[in-house]
């Protein structure tokens, strides 16, 4: 249903009541850099909570800051407690923690994370540093480690500046990965639930039937998978894990529309993530003795790309030749300085 909230028409973000007194927040991203939306939730009441916090920005009063007041002012009218306290991210990526400082330092909200998370949050180092852990799978020599990580580095900053990524410069409070927070009189599970990345938790309410997923399942668009923090295998178990839940009917995703059919929307992910790791194995297994590299498997599978399509689909390649490695079905050996995959 609609809140009745009017849309900011300036940057279009745009706001829903998808269940009662949970406010889905869509923000916008309108850069150079990226076209893309992510949304927040506002669990509105007495004892009110936010889920993930969007993008940051130069300016501290930022729509979700505008549209938390304006929640908190309509609820108000209706005559009910409204009072939003605390806010926590879903996980350690730039897009869903860069508004929580603003929500801390223009409203005074608590922030909360979990040990994992406070590391990315709460440091740019740290947060920059979680993009260079060399992955061994893929063997890169020193010399190149060094140099790609000199150009990661900039590229990151760049980045960073253009995506204004922002941290939390106050006190973060430490919660349990698996734990219950009481919002507004009613009790939601904290889940760990890594694989996307390392830090990832999801909300359950188990009387409604409501989750607040963060990037894991989405609706329409496959999860990002990559190094340094994803991980095939652990993805997996963790949507095996949701999958286990009794009477979840929503899942609220951090991008696109809720997930009205959530057992389906899992069940179909685990199906399609199993059948890439299948069709990477058949690919390898059919180079034979010779194996193949890593450049020579990617452009077998996208021929056509440009730098950042390669960076991002290259981590869903990497990941699942991970995955297929750890399983045993494929093994890597060296050849001329290069990395072979093969059976
Ligand atoms: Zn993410």
């Amino acid at each position: 249903m609609d809140s009745g909230l009017k849309t900011n028409k300036n940057n279009m973000t745009s706001v829903k009541e998808v269940a009662p007194d949970i406010f889905m927040v869509s923000l916008p991203m309108n850069s150079r850099l990226s076209k893309s939306s992510v949304n927040a939730f506002v669990l509105a009441g007495n004892d009110g909570l936010v889920f993930d916090s969007g993008y940051g920005s130069w300016r501290k009063r930022t729509p979700l800051v505008d549209t938390i007041c304006k929640i908190t002012r309509q609820k108000k009218h209706r005559g009910q407690a409204c009072d939003i306290k605390r806010a926590i991210a879903s996980h350690g990526h730039w897009d869903h923690f860069s508004g929580l400082g603003h929500l801390q330092d223009v409203l005074g909200i608590e922030v909360l994370a979990t040990e994992k998370q406070v590391q990315k949050i709460g440091s740019k180092k740290n947060f920059k540093a979680s993009f260079h852990e060399k992955n061994e799978h893929l063997n890169t020599p020193e010399s190149l480690v060094r140099w790609r990580n000199l150009r990661d580095n900039l590229i990151t900053e760049i980045y960073m500046g253009v995506a204004k990524v922002c941290f939390v410069s106050g006190p973060i409070t430490v919660i349990s990965e698996n734990t219950l927070l009481s919002i507004n009189g009613e009790s939601w599970q904290v889940i760990p639930v890594p694989g996307h990345s390392d830090d990832d938790i999801v909300l359950f309410n188990s009387q409604r039937g409501i989750m607040l997923g963060g990037d894991l399942i989405l609706l329409s668009i496959n999860t990002w998978l990559g190094p340094p923090k994803s991980d095939l295998k652990t993805y997996l178990n963790s949507l095996e894990r949701l999958l286990k839940l009794p009477g979840l009917k929503v899942i609220l995703a951090a991008h696109g529309s809720p997930i009205t059919e959530p057992y389906q929307r899992i069940e179909a992910i685990i199906k399609h993530r199993k059948k890439k790791a299948d069709d990477l194995f058949h690919l390898v297994a059919g180079s034979g003795k010779q194996g193949l590299s890593y450049p020579e498997i990617f452009k077998i599978i996208y021929p056509k790309t440009n730098y950042f399509q390669r960076a991002l689909l290259g981590g869903m390649v990497v990941v699942t030749l991970d995955y297929l490695i750890g399983q045993k079905k494929i093994i890597t050996s060296q050849k001329n300085g290069k990395t072979i995959y093969k059976v």
